[in-house]
């Protein structure tokens, strides 16, 4: 069913514009607004509060005054204030789905599986609350007695990029709440309007005035810089790209913060002789097509075995053909808008850099004409050496490569600096085995073009980052651990 304007309308209206500080909406110091667009027709959607460095203060102030008594809060009220926003984002999935298609381009059917996925951050995180232990023991001469707890490491800094506008926060907000800390979110000025939402919906679960700010914004280093030297910060997290990552570790540095990194990736898709085919070709519809490209987890470079090239890559290029780019409320959309002007300029200028280079354009190649910011679905024959195999590609563009030993797949596969998510085809799990001990990801897909899972460590090693997201990692990346020696308690008095 098509989605009718006045639907969007209420919807939007519906989204707090302000940012939230000591759990209420405020304006902007500067009492400055900023447009939010959609991506599929360029238009504006709504205007949002422009934060402010003395806002980010602000924000800090709420964060830092309740510190001490949330940390102390009872986990299983954590707990059920996640699991109270679990349930109430699963409510209102079509309203976040939505939101994200109008803010973000993607495909609402793909909009409501973000909502299910990072929904479910927040039912993983609230069971993780209360099962996280610390230990008891004798030391190792028998006299004294050692615990080890975990409490929380204190005022984070959440940032946010733009490309899953609910995930990214549920995947940060929902530990840090398990841990007991306190936040400011800062996220992209691209999507905020979900985060804005999101946070409606922490404080309607029951979430404590100042626990979670929401400081959207412009100016990221406005909101960010301030924070980052203030000493009670005590930890950053953010998801983005490589250079700005190391940018706010260098800061990080100066102030002696905690930090965890998820940044770019360069996926390596590698098809073996042996692999289903068809598999393989829908594997690589979704680790390349789920969200037009534009994930750190996207398959980047399809190294296929030279005994099936010509065939995978034909198949492909018919699946890449026959998606329909429309905005994403459409229910034909099979692929929705590249997220603003100048990022689909990038992806058309490695295109026709790795043309010039010598690649052959197999299917698509250009830009949509018409309204909003579309590319064509893309596969290219390239060879090694092409310039567009060491760039994160953030499109809907899938470059082909032959190799002919398990040997140069390895090789290939490690050429990168980064090492996020890696996918692998072959029906022997010996293979598998043995490929995923020698390739440097910190994510392997066997047989599979979707691993994201809350259950599961997210991270990357080299250039894609420190730290793990999800899974029973995800916690400890919130906490510090303390240890608390006691004497011999049967020594004599
Ligand atoms: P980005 O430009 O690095 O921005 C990410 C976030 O950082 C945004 O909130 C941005 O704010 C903020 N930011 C930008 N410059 C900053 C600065 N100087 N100080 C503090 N904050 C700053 O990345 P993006 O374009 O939004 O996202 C795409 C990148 O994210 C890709 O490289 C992708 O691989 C990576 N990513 C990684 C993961 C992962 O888990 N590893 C997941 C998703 C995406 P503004 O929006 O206001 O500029």
């Amino acid at each position: 069913m098509t989605v009718t304007a006045q639907r969007e309308q209420e919807l939007l209206a519906s989204v707090p514009t302000g940012l939230l500080i000591n759990g209420e909406w405020r304006d902007a110091s500067s009492g400055k607004t900023f447009d939010v667009h959609d991506p599929a027709t360029g238009k504006v959607l709504t205007s949002l509060q422009d934060a402010t460095s003395e806002d980010a203060l602000a924000a800090l102030d709420a964060a830092d005054a309740v510190q001490r008594e949330w940390a102390l809060s009872a986990p299983r009220d954590r707990a059920e204030i996640l699991r109270r926003a679990f349930d109430l984002v699963t409510e209102r999935a079509e309203d976040f789905a939505l939101l994200m298609t109008l803010e973000m381009g993607k495909p609402l059917a793909e909009a409501r599986g973000e909502v299910a996925y990072g929904a479910e951050f927040l039912r993983w995180f609230s069971e993780e609350t209360v099962r996280h232990y610390g230990r008891y023991f004798t030391s190792p001469e028998g006299k004294n007695k050692m615990i080890v707890t975990h409490k929380p490491v204190g005022p984070s800094l959440l940032i946010t990029p733009w490309n899953f506008p609910l995930a990214m926060a549920t995947r940060k907000v929902a530990p840090a709440v398990a841990a007991g800390c306190t936040m400011v979110l800062k996220p992209a000025k691209l999507t905020p309007l979900t985060s804005q939402l999101f946070a409606q919906t922490m404080m309607e679960a029951g979430l404590p005035a100042g626990v979670l700010n929401v400081v959207s914004g412009t100016s990221a280093s406005s909101i960010s810089g301030p924070l980052m030297k203030d000493r009670r910060l005590r930890k950053v997290s953010f998801t983005g790209s490589t250079p700005v990552g190391v940018r706010l570790m260098k800061d990080a540095a100066e102030n002696v913060l905690r930090t965890s990194m998820e940044l770019g990736g360069n996926a390596p898709f590698l098809v073996f002789e042996d692999a289903d085919l068809d598999a393989a070709v829908q594997g690589a519809m979704a680790a390349k097509m789920r969200n037009m490209g534009e994930a750190c987890t996207a398959a980047n470079r399809f190294l296929v075995h030279e005994a099936v090239a010509e065939e995978f890559t034909q198949k492909f290029a018919d699946a890449m053909k026959a998606l329909k780019p429309l905005r994403g409320t459409d229910p034909e959309s099979t692929v929705g808008p590249i997220i603003d002007g100048g990022a689909r300029d990038d992806v058309h200028a490695l295109v026709t850099e790795a043309v010039d280079a010598g690649a052959d354009v197999v299917t698509g190649g250009a830009p949509v004409e018409g309204d909003g910011y579309f590319y064509q679905p893309t596969v290219l024959k390239v060879s090694s050496g092409s310039p567009i195999l060491g760039q994160e590609i953030f499109g809907p563009v899938a470059p082909v490569i032959t190799f002919s030993s398990e040997e140069e797949a390895i090789e290939l596969a490690n050429a990168s600096e980064y090492g996020l998510a890696s996918y692998i085809y072959t029906r022997d799990v010996n293979k598998m085995f043995r490929v995923s001990e020698q390739i440097e990801f910190g994510l392997v897909g066997f047989n599979a073009g979707v691993i994201s899972n809350a259950s599961a460590p997210f991270g990357g090693v080299k250039q894609s980052g420190l730290g793990r997201e999800g899974g029973a990692e995800g916690i400890e990346e919130y906490t510090t651990v303390q240890y608390i020696g006691i004497a011999d308690p049967y020594a004599a008095q």
